[in-house]
């Protein structure tokens, strides 16, 4: 199990980043570590098991993060250290931020755009379902620009 002020340390590193690349301003937003898996609202959701989690974006300026790290990491045989998953989940979670509440859409639609041209994937862009596609994009590539 993880423990708090690591995640937060990790978590600050990503907020620095962010303001550096892109001039945003996160330091309003927080972490919490999850054992179970967490709605929009912050709320426990039942729909998947614990392993399946990896991270939640909230409504609530919070993201929630799996507290084993290991598990998922072995639940969707990930090739990543688990630094290497925090940094990730991490950055793509503030992604969801971002996206929802500090860039302007045409902003978000050219870096939407940028992925496409490049034919940017990853492995969990490849089992999103079709709605959620453009927005998942996004928070993958800009976790993949953050790193
Ligand atoms: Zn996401």
């Amino acid at each position: 199990m993880i423990d708090l002020p690591y995640i937060k340390k990790i978590f600050l590193d990503i907020i620095s980043k962010y303001n550096e690349l892109f001039g945003l301003d996160l330091s309003y937003m927080d972490v919490e570590l999850s054992e179970h898996p967490r709605y929009n609202d912050g709320s426990i959701s039942t729909e998947i098991a614990d392993d399946e989690f990896v991270g939640s974006w909230t409504k609530n300026k919070i993201i929630y993060i799996n507290c084993n790290p290991d598990k998922v990491i072995e639940h969707w045989n990930l090739s990543m250290s688990i630094d290497e998953f925090l940094y990730w989940i991490i950055a793509h979670e503030l992604a969801h931020e971002i996206y929802f509440n500090l860039m302007e859409k045409s902003e978000i639609d050219y870096i939407i755009e940028l992925a496409k041209q490049e034919n940017f994937t990853t492995e969990y862009l490849k089992i999103v379902k079709p709605e959620k596609i453009d927005e998942e994009i996004f928070a993958e590539y800009l976790a993949y620009l953050i790193n």
